[in-house]
């Protein structure tokens, strides 16, 4: 039996999504900017409608959505596109320690280029301190990037109230918002973002597609940096033939997550990770929460699993329970989450750490597959680790 429960690697395409696609990949290969005949026309309609659909799941307006090959393109649209538009104001930059590396990439790249970022802290429970953001806050500052819900303990940051501070002091303010679209509400307008990142497969759309959110009375009103120059696709700032089967499949997510949404799917995740939290924690000594439980992404539980290095227990669960060890970034060079680590947790927790993440098709049934195979593998993980007696 396969479990999956890296849903924030990514999600299965819904099969909705796969049936508005399909034709796209078929017969309607129309491209979108040739509107003389009807098979650019037909795509450029498909095109619409899915812009219309991923704006109404975030309360924006379609003329806002950017779409993009993904949120790593987005993030790095709004970081560096507007650091570098901005440059001439001010060269700060607010963001935070447990961005995703998409986010904390391009801030280097600022700096390399004259910035100072600020990279706020968090609580040993993995939330930001809205106060601690505006402690940060410069007369330079021109942006603040957070994101909305961690990828890895999946909490849920203060995001409507750095907002309110940023509009305040009228600072553009971006947010992550990958892990938490199609999952909980999001309301661009409620979060008072300007700028936000979005990314099709994290809501059982396809891979390589995204989109930026640019509000349009933004203040400053400018205009993001393009990365991608060439045909002016998407208002100039990212040029190339739109991937409209993607865009399409995308769409086609968003108007099953908004339906998914109002129909307690969150509430049902929420349930099955209640009850995996619950089991693992009766069936397995010395397991550990990472991360306040709420605020928290329903589906996402973070846990460490004392004398069992989570390397081992997942190698030793045979590939088939697809889980994440909380540790196992590339971009950590072997020092364990850079999440984690801001979050103060000690070597033995950070490398015993253990993410999953539930969605739409997981069952009680593979609930308990999953602890009934995870309370094995710590047993076993235990022995063989155990100095031999005598
Ligand atoms: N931001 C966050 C929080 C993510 O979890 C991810 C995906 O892992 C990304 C950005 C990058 O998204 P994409 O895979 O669409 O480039």
């Amino acid at each position: 039996m396969r479990v999956y429960f890296d849903h924030h690697a990514t999600t299965p395409l819904d099969p909705a999504v796969l049936a508005a696609m399909l034709p796209h990949l078929g017969e309607r290969f129309g491209n979108p900017s040739s509107v003389q005949h009807v098979f650019g026309q037909e795509a450029r309609a498909a095109v619409d409608q899915a812009r219309e659909r991923v704006a109404s799941l975030i309360g924006a307006g379609a003329e806002e959505i950017i779409f993009t090959s993904g949120a790593t393109e987005s993030d790095n649209l709004a970081i560096r596109g507007i650091g570098r538009a901005l440059a001439g104001r001010g060269r700060h930059v607010v963001s935070t320690a447990i961005e995703h590396p998409a986010v904390l990439e391009p801030c280097r790249t600022l700096e390399r280029e004259g910035f100072d970022v600020t990279r706020v802290g968090v609580s040993p429970e993995g939330l930001v301190d809205p106060a601690d953001v505006v402690a940060a806050l410069r007369p330079d500052t021109v942006l603040v990037s957070l994101i909305a819900a961690n990828n890895e303990v999946g909490t849920i940051q203060p995001v409507a109230e750095v907002g309110a501070v940023c509009r305040e002091r009228g600072i553009l303010f971006h947010s992550d918002a990958v892990q938490a679209v199609g999952r909980i509400p999001v309301n661009v307008d409620a979060w008072k973002v300007d700028v936000m990142s979005l990314s099709a497969h994290k809501m059982y759309g396809p891979k390589g597609v995204g989109a930026l959110y640019l509000r349009k009375d933004r203040r400053p009103r400018v205009r993001p940096q393009p990365q991608a120059e060439g045909g002016g696709q998407e208002k100039g700032l990212r040029s190339g033939t739109l991937n409209v089967p993607g865009i399409v499949g995308f769409g086609e997510a968003a108007r099953v997550a908004k339906q998914a949404l109002a129909g307690g799917e969150a509430e049902r995740i929420r349930a099955l990770r209640d009850r995996l939290l619950a089991e693992l924690i009766t069936r397995i000594d010395g397991v550990e929460m990472n991360g306040a439980l709420e605020p928290r992404l329903p589906g996402n539980a973070h846990i460490s699993i004392a004398r069992a290095e989570a390397e081992t227990l997942i190698l030793s669960l045979g590939g088939t329970i697809a889980l994440s060890s909380g540790a196992a970034c590339a971009e950590a060079g072997g020092k364990g989450s850079h999440v984690l680590r801001a979050m103060g947790l000690p070597d033995d927790r950070v490398f015993t750490a253990l993410r999953f993440g539930l969605g739409r098709y997981n069952t009680e049934p593979e609930v308990d597959v999953v602890v009934e195979a995870l309370a094995r593998a710590v047993k076993a993980t235990r022995e063989r680790s155990a100095p031999a007696a005598s």
